[in-house]
């Protein structure tokens, strides 16, 4: 059915709602990542994906109810109430309402979830993919709009809860929703407003105590809110694509700020580490922002070091491999941030031109009481030793946790251990004053 024809039945669903007994619902569907999907395989297999799906959701509901393409990689079903009123039986009056929500619909929401997620065999191949839902109940006092708008907040809510999952409208994620557009219409004026701010952790060679680099961490002294963190407001940036303009900031500032720096001490340059977005990347004009960056403020491409995580090697298109090969080009060193949590790939360490892999704090954080987290840890180690690979550990919070990397050969250690995220003032002091960690016995 199409989008118009849907508009159509929910609004008949409104209005039969008082002369049926049962509940009617709106479940918004939405394939996840589906843009990587096309760019992957192809707009051909995106569009088989889309038939197939089309026909999986026709087979999992019934005959009254409502499938429709809204769009795009967006379907919805509209679940209509089964009986009129004459029909009615007690159960609903007698039992916990959300309790009969949850249980009916929970259940044919998940079927719908599962049916995306089922392998999809295609001429070309397999191809895997998972769909975010959204579910909102219909009732008398919203029109069509806001049904619509209420399922894809839902919607929006599956998938920052981590997709491939569905969510049930509650009034509180409109309020989130609203508190989100705030958040956004801030973050527009905070870089001209100069409300933002790099601090800087030290990472630490475990063998000698010396600060060999910093990294930049993002901070937002945000008027009203105080200090906020990036996971206050880095998804906002990259759904947004402001991302782009902050990231560029963020580089600017981290070469010109490492720059000034580099005489402090004499005899070893400090590594600048910056954190980059896929999207900054995806943008296409990365290479550029960093040539500008290094050029204005004097900083030696061989002290850059561009962290990028697992979700940017993901897309693995052509774009990404020529510019990070630019990258490599102009002298910049690449990292992996966040090592082994997302679809680690040894693959991505043979055909990505990296350098540094940063073992992600989660493991760090096990080793003492986990011999699975050594053992894994030993094996990024031996890889990385074995492709020509530095590794950096982070999150380093405990001495037994620094013995442990250091017998396991790893090189470079970040954590509270040896300092927090500093500002400039404070990091200058520690440079000076600071490495009095001493470096962990064998
Ligand atoms: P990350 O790059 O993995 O940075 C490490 C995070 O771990 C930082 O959090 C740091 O403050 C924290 N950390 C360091 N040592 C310890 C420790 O010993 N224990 C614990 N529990 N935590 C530690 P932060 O500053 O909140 O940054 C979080 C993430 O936000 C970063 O993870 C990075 O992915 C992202 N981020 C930060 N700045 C930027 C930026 O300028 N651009 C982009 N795109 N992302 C940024
Ligand atoms: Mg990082
Ligand atoms: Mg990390």
């Amino acid at each position: 059915m199409s989008r118009l024809g849907l508009f159509r039945e929910i609004h008949r669903a409104l209005n039969e709602l008082d002369a049926m007994e049962g509940d009617s619902f709106l479940f918004l569907l939405d394939i996840d990542g589906f843009k990587s999907v096309n760019d992957t395989f192809g707009h051909p297999v995106g569009d088989e994906i889309l038939i197939a799906f089309a026909q999986r959701i026709r087979d999992t509901i019934r005959s009254i109810d409502v499938a429709a393409r809204l769009g795009g990689d967006e379907f919805a079903v509209l679940i209509r109430a089964a009986n009129s009123k004459q029909h009615r039986h007690h159960i609903a009056a007698k039992t916990d309402r959300r309790w009969l929500i949850h249980g009916v619909h929970l259940h044919r929401g998940a079927r719908l979830v599962a049916a995306a997620a089922e392998p999809f065999d295609l001429p070309t191949g397999r191809v895997i993919v998972t769909a975010s839902e959204g579910i909102v109940q219909l009732t008398q006092e919203k029109g069509t709009a806001d049904i619509l708008r209420d399922a894809d907040v839902a919607m929006y809510e599956a998938k920052s809860n981590g997709r491939n999952r569905l969510a049930f409208f509650e009034p509180i994620l409109q309020q989130q929703v609203a508190s989100r557009s705030r958040l956004e219409a801030e973050l527009h004026n905070a870089i001209e407003k100069e409300e933002f701010v790099l601090h800087w952790q030290p990472t630490v060679h475990i063998g000698t105590g010396r600060t060999v680099g910093v990294e930049a961490l993002l901070r937002w002294r945000h008027p009203t809110r105080g200090m906020l963190f990036p996971v206050d407001f880095i998804n906002v940036a990259e759904d947004t694509g402001l991302i782009v303009r902050l990231g560029k900031w963020v580089l600017e500032q981290a070469c010109r700020q490492g720059s000034a720096w580099q005489p402090i001490d004499l005899g070893r340059q400090l590594t600048i580490s910056v954190n980059v977005s896929p999207h900054q990347i995806i943008d296409g004009h990365l290479c550029g922002y960093v040539r500008n960056a290094l050029a204005e403020s004097g900083l030696p491409a061989t002290a850059l070091i561009l962290e990028i995580t697992e979700r940017t090697l993901m897309v693995n298109s052509p774009s990404i491999h020529q510019q990070l090969d630019e990258l490599k080009q102009i002298g910049a060193r690449l990292a992996i941030d966040d090592f082994g949590t997302g679809y680690s790939s040894l693959a991505y360490l043979r055909s990505f031109p990296i350098d540094i892999v940063k073992i992600d704090q989660s493991f760090v954080a096990s080793l003492d009481e986990d011999e699975r987290a050594v053992a894994l840890v030993r094996s990024i180690v031996s890889i990385a030793e074995a492709l020509g690979l530095d590794t950096v550990a982070e999150g380093v919070e405990t001495p037994s946790q620094l013995a442990s990397l250091r017998r396991l050969g790893c090189q470079v250690a970040q954590g509270h251990l040896y300092s927090p995220a500093l500002s400039a003032e404070a990091l200058i002091h520690y440079l000076h004053t600071g490495e009095t960690v001493v470096p962990a016995p064998l």
